[in-house]
């Protein structure tokens, strides 16, 4: 089935008393895009944060590339990262981008886009710019490429920030709700993009309330209830013939609104 690029196992996170995650499983494999499903405080976001120790989980263990990433106990019951430089690592091989853009707005589009390369992985200026605008071609940005975030539109930033993550090289990238900020006519133009991506065979796992988009691009899909993956498995699978009552309604419900 591929290489593995990253397998998280039982992750467990919880807030005081409060079990956001009750031992959630994932694998990626190279080339495949796994969409998370389920509604408002199912525990998706922090799953994914639990995926570069944004947030420190309370329990599991993740993988990427086949290592593990070392973790123990902080004083608080939850897990950080042993090793700072293994941590540091481990990031630099996965890229997020927010609903909420996050770009630099001291920083041209073009700057947000070298800054990590130059100063993270010691691109040279000459080698990260020419990177950068093969990126910016690709999302559609080149002729703003001079422009302050704050003179973009909401999607023309959120392809900025996924240039922006681009240019790291990412092994996988975690997008968490990339559309929901946006106004109804710029969805488009940013789910245009992550398809082009998806086309590339690049790894994903994708947080989305774009039911449709999902079923399309999604090798996966994986639908969260409360902390626990309630439904999986492939788009005609789910779509077509879920196990889950809770799931069908979710779907119903999608439709309707
Ligand atoms: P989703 O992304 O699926 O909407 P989240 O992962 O953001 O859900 O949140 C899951 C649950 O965890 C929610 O009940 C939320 O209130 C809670 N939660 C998230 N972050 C924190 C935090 N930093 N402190 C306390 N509770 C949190
Ligand atoms: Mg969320």
């Amino acid at each position: 089935m591929g290489d593995v690029v990253l397998k998280a196992v039982n992750i467990k996170k919880n807030f005081a008393a409060h079990e956001v995650l009750k031992g959630v499983s994932m694998t990626a494999r190279r080339g495949e895009v796994i969409s998370i499903l389920g509604s408002s405080g199912s525990g998706k976001s922090t799953f994914l944060r639990c995926m570069n120790l944004l947030e420190r989980p309370t329990g599991g263990q993740i993988y990427i590339n086949d290592q593990e990433l070392r973790l123990v106990a902080d004083g608080k019951g939850d897990l950080r990262a042993q090793d700072p430089e293994q941590l540091r690592q481990f990031r630099s091989h996965i890229a997020m981008v927010f609903q909420s853009f996050n770009l630099w707005s001291h920083l041209t589009v073009l700057e947000n886009i070298i800054e990590a390369p130059i100063c993270v992985l010691k691109r040279s200026k000459k080698e990260a710019i020419e990177n950068a605008h093969e990126l910016l071609q690709k999302v559609g940005l080149y002729d703003r490429r001079d422009y302050y975030p704050l003179h973009l539109s909401g999607g023309q930033q959120q392809r900025a920030a996924i240039a922006r993550a681009l240019a790291m090289s990412p092994d996988l990238m975690l997008f968490d709700e990339p559309t929901s900020a946006l106004d109804p006519e710029l969805v488009g133009e940013v789910l245009k993009v992550i398809r082009v991506l998806a086309e590339e065979g690049r790894t994903m796992i994708l947080v989305t309330h774009e039911m449709s988009f999902a079923r399309e691009v999604a090798s996966e899909i994986v639908f969260l209830h409360k902390g626990e993956i309630e439904e999986q498995g492939t788009p005609e699978q789910v779509f077509n013939a879920p196990n889950s009552e809770r799931f069908a309604q979710f779907i119903k419900g999608a439709l309707k609104g």
